[in-house]
């Protein structure tokens, strides 16, 4: 018995069936968007889902212009609101159209070749996968992301809320459910009308491993580095040519490569990532992303990118750097802390669903990251997703079906309307 429930596995097919629907849908997002949401994509699933909400008999279903999805499962009268959240977005990190998934049944513990891409996944390298033995595991075909990240967590939704409209007796405070686009480009929470809304407090569906929830993320800055060459015919270019693609390479080359990289930081370790180079003899952009739990930190390593790049540049008079820097999302630990019932609820759902709570600061963001700032408090909780952004992106069935049935558990601690 891999369920952590009986209503955890009554849930299971809902949600599977659920979930593979959805992530056929190519909802890849994409970034420097002139529109919202960014791909048209996220509208065809934003309409199949508002279908489905109609189906489920949920009131107020509403698809705005921007791509969000807004409904209610009313509570009984003065009952409070509580907001349920996921994203529509997968990741633009990874290939994410044609996405064919397919589910392993009773995980064995070896090795899982895909079909397509030569992709394998290795348990040894895995360690989270080893532990699924006994679980039916959801992969791609191995040529594209899976879309767990952040399908899972619709589908979890969706199939909480439709048990719980199909099973009117079951205690619940009044549900709003959003579904968001783009997410994977920070933007999801730029066009979020909180007011509207109207709930107290949300959830975010976009976590990991079962018991997971997540009341603390980074502070997020993103800066742009232009650097300006002289550019000419290399024929004439003798004591003239100032390359612009061979100065970004030094300033990358500047920067530490045995600390402050994502690869070589854990727990709350902050990092400097320059993700991105385009560049050519007369311009070069270096697109690179911070992070740190800690503002102060983060500032420094903020400074610490530009006054780099600023002394590599400053070598070449004739050279010239243009710096952006765009704060992305802060932690959200200081909104979250002012409203400690939105954890204590979460934390009475996950030991009523016979799990274990796990505690951990988030490395990234998530739309509760700006949502909770701009004044709706909103930690996340686990989805049964893993590997995410990438073509060994995977899901248990199994942990899919305990957040559902989280869910409802959530349902009926906010019901009772006061904390423990
Ligand atoms: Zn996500």
């Amino acid at each position: 018995m891999t369920y952590t429930s009986p209503l955890a596995e009554t849930l299971a097919p809902d949600v599977l069936e659920r979930f593979e629907r959805y992530v056929r849908v190519d909802t890849q997002s994409q970034r420097d968007r002139e529109s919202c949401p960014s791909t048209p994509g996220q509208l065809d699933l934003a309409r199949m889902l508002v279908g489905e909400l109609k189906d489920a008999d949920l009131e107020d279903v509403d698809l705005d212009d921007n791509g969000y999805v807004f409904a209610t499962l009313p509570g009984p009268t003065g009952a409070r609101v509580i907001g349920l959240l996921a994203h529509l977005d997968v990741s633009p990190d990874a290939p994410g159209a044609g996405v064919e998934p397919i589910v392993h049944h009773a995980y064995d513990g070896s090795s899982i070749e895909l079909p397509r891409g030569g992709t394998v996944l290795d348990p040894l390298e895995m360690p989270v996968l080893a532990g699924k033995v006994g679980h039916d595991i959801v992969t791609s075909s191995g040529d594209t992301l899976l879309g767990a990240d952040d399908k899972a967590g619709v589908a979890e939704i969706m199939a909480a809320v439709a048990y719980l409209s199909a099973n009117p007796e079951l205690p619940r405070p009044t549900l709003r459910v959003g579904f968001t686009p783009d997410e994977e480009i920070g933007e999801g929470a730029s066009l979020f009308d909180i007011d509207r809304f109207g709930a107290e407090c949300a959830y975010t569906l976009d976590g990991s491993q079962p018991g997971e929830l997540q009341d603390e993320t980074f502070s997020a800055v993103e800066v742009q580095l232009t650097v300006h060459g002289v550019d000419i015919h290399p024929g004439w270019a003798n004591g003239r040519l100032v390359n612009a693609a061979r100065l970004a390479a030094r300033i990358l080359d500047a920067l530490p490569a045995d600390t402050l990289t994502p690869e070589t930081t854990s727990g709350r370790e902050g990092f400097i990532h320059p993700y991105e180079v385009q560049a050519s003899a007369s311009r070069a952009e270096v697109r690179t992303i911070l992070r740190d739990f800690d503002d102060e930190l983060l500032d420094r390593h903020v400074a610490l990118l530009t006054r780099t790049a600023a002394e590599v540049v400053a070598a070449e008079p004739r050279a010239r750097l243009q710096v952006e820097v765009r704060r992305q999302y802060t932690n959200m630990l200081r909104h979250i802390e002012t409203f400690p019932e939105v954890v204590e609820m979460a934390e009475r759902a996950i030991r009523a669903e016979g799990l274990e709570v796990v505690r951990t600061p988030i490395r990234g963001g998530t739309d509760g990251s700006l949502l909770s700032a701009m004044g709706l408090p909103t930690p996340n909780l686990f989805t049964g997703g893993s590997e995410y952004h990438s073509v060994r992106e995977w899901a248990s069935v199994q942990d899919m079906a305990s957040a559902a049935a989280t869910i409802v558990r959530l349902a009926e601690a906010w019901a009772d309307g006061t904390p423990a």
